[in-house]
């Protein structure tokens, strides 16, 4: 998910971040039934490069549903969890808010309210649970 400022549109310029394939991949340059989705986040081991977790994001705008299927077939093919993490914008310091995070695999669970700090702590913990011990696994 991206949104606009400055700051994100340095990352843009730096990262090449751009909607225009993803736009181009829609009907009718492609048939319907070319489907698509991007996942948003790809959690991974700095040492030995497995994925660790699958994260879809988008901003909370009060959503009681957001489609993760396909990221949860995904998970469940790779055999890591996968989670949706909805998160308010924080203006002031241009950084998340207040988060609602859903693990979507394994097992499902219901939304819980999260502040940054334990989010980052879920995050840490994903990266803490690699299989390869890694120097900082
Ligand atoms: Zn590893």
């Amino acid at each position: 998910m991206s949104y606009l400022t400055d700051v994100n549109g340095e990352r843009q310029r730096l990262y090449g971040d751009d909607l225009t394939f993803r736009e181009w991949h829609r009907f009718p340059t492609l048939p319907a039934y070319c489907s698509m989705i991007d996942i948003d986040i790809v959690e991974y081991c700095k040492d030995c490069r497995q994925p660790l977790a699958l994260i879809e994001t988008a901003i909370d705008v009060g959503q009681l549903f957001k489609p993760t299927t396909v990221t949860k077939n995904l998970a469940v093919l790779a055999g890591i969890p996968a989670y949706l993490i909805l998160y308010k914008i924080a203006v002031k310091n241009q950084s998340i808010g207040d988060c609602r995070v859903k693990k979507i695999y394994p097992p499902e669970s219901n939304f819980r309210l999260l502040e940054p700090e334990e989010v980052k702590e879920l995050i840490i913990q994903i990266h803490q649970n690699c299989f390869c011990g890694g120097e900082d696994g």
